[in-house]
């Protein structure tokens, strides 16, 4: 069973294959590695390098050969948990890495991964290990991130790839400097199926282009991190999305029964789907908790993180910018007629909005398209409307570059934001 640690200590040993787990409480955590090997969520940690991490955080240091730490500030929790499911992880990048070889040597398509699994079981951490270790690897593969809500590319309302060429940063996750972001607008895929495809799609589409001119990029592969829908349309979606990206291999957390869902509908020489356990570790996240992240990635997005970043504040007028929306979602499902092409014709739809008061802390996503072509079009940035002067046609708006804006078509999200936090 799990150690509790109830004493708070500065000196930790972690044995070998144990982990440390901390919630950071209300101010940072900082921690030091003194002695021995020691990873977080798979990124190597140096010797004597300070880490702090920040509140609401949840961390866990694992070490294979046992190391000695030191850690200052309060944490929620903390304790050494020898119960890990990092062997059967390593032994599951093991296998991946078999994939990748075997690719170079043929010259064919490595590990194309698929992580599903219910809400809070560590899928983003999963997929952050096994792109660490493949990048240990000296491999170069491709992160998508399919969740609308707890995403780590772009802000939330956005999915996206990036490609990985080191390890992902610990206080700040991978921080790779060009990813590919689309605009989805929601934090759930529900609110609009048809587009949730239609992007996916999409970033297959991208990942295809960028394989046939680069053998490493086709033999490291990729992995595609879900949101934790696992049944009904959910379910629908993690079978179109095996079709779309060519998935070959599907690594089921903690669900057994998708596990055998998938094994029933998805044939064994198309791609095989693993079972793997939850770790422990992994926190449940309330509602409030996830707003919160939300909040901070919007904010990180504006004022930066470690090396602080200073937006700008600037009036444009109501002709030097065009809001569009994609779908009409204030008709619901139910209602519509039982004509299915005009009901996915209606939700991939580009429509310009009006603007009016109603904007005031909406975020929006700026595009390099050309309207009506909006859908697949991608982010190049993203702006809040802080204030809409109706009487001298002008928005106020928080953006990360000086006027003028490098493109003036947007397109509306479900995403809200004011400087004294989020509102949505
Ligand atoms: P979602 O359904 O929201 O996408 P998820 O299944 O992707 O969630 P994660 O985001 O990977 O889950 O993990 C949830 C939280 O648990 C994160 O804050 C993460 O840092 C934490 N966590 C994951 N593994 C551990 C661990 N072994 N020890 C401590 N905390 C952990």
């Amino acid at each position: 069973a799990d150690k509790k640690e109830s004493e708070p200590t500065d000196t930790i040993v972690i044995t070998s294959e144990c982990e440390l787990r901390f919630e950071v409480e209300s101010d940072e955590v900082s921690l030091v590695l003194v002695d021995g090997q020691a990873e977080i969520f798979g990124t190597e940690i140096p010797l004597n390098k300070v880490y702090k991490f920040v509140a609401g955080l949840s961390i866990a240091v694992f070490s294979w050969r046992g190391c000695r730490l030191k850690i200052t500030g309060n944490c929620n929790s903390r304790y050494i948990s020898k119960q890990t499911p990092m062997v059967v992880y390593l032994q599951t990048h093991g296998a991946l890495q078999q994939m990748r070889n075997n690719a170079e040597r043929d010259d064919k398509d490595g590990p194309r991964i698929l992580v599903v699994g219910p809400q809070d079981v560590g899928k983003s951490t999963l997929c952050r290990l096994l792109c660490n270790y493949a990048v240990r690897m000296k491999q170069q593969p491709v992160y998508v991130d399919l969740d609308v809500g707890q995403g780590c590319i772009g802000i939330p309302g956005s999915i996206g790839a990036l490609v990985l060429e080191r390890q992902a940063d610990v206080e700040e996750g991978f921080t790779e400097q060009l990813p590919i972001v689309y605009h989805f607008g929601y934090y759930f895929p529900d609110a609009n199926w048809a587009l949730y495809n239609e992007l996916a799609k999409k970033i297959a589409d991208d990942i295809e282009k960028r394989s046939e001119f680069c053998p490493k990029a086709r033999h490291s592969g990729f992995v595609v991190n879900t949101c934790g829908y696992v049944t009904g349309d959910g379910y629908k979606f993690i079978k179109e999305a095996v079709d779309i990206f060519k998935i070959n291999c599907i690594l089921v957390i903690d669900h057994e029964r998708v596990f055998n869902d998938l094994q029933r509908d998805i044939p064994e020489d198309k791609a095989t789907s693993i079972l793997l356990p939850k770790s422990g570790g992994v926190i449940k996240r309330n509602g409030p908790c996830r707003k919160r992240t939300r909040e901070s990635r919007v904010k990180q997005y504006f004022y930066g993180f470690r090396r602080p970043l200073n937006p700008f504040v600037f009036n444009i007028g109501f002709d030097e910018i065009e809001i569009y929306k994609i779908g009409s979602l204030e008709v619901s499902d139910s209602l519509l007629p039982i004509n299915k092409v005009s009901d996915i014709k209606n939700k991939l739809s580009c429509v310009k909005i009006d603007i009016d008061n109603d904007l005031i802390h909406t975020v929006l996503s700026l595009v390099f398209g050309e309207p009506p072509d909006l859908l697949c079009s991608t982010v190049a940035g993203f702006i809040v409307v802080k204030d809409v002067d109706m009487e001298n046609r002008q928005i106020n708006v928080l953006a990360p570059a000086p006027h003028p804006l490098p493109h003036n078509v947007c397109l509306w999200s479900d995403t809200k934001f004011n400087d004294e936090g989020s509102i949505s």
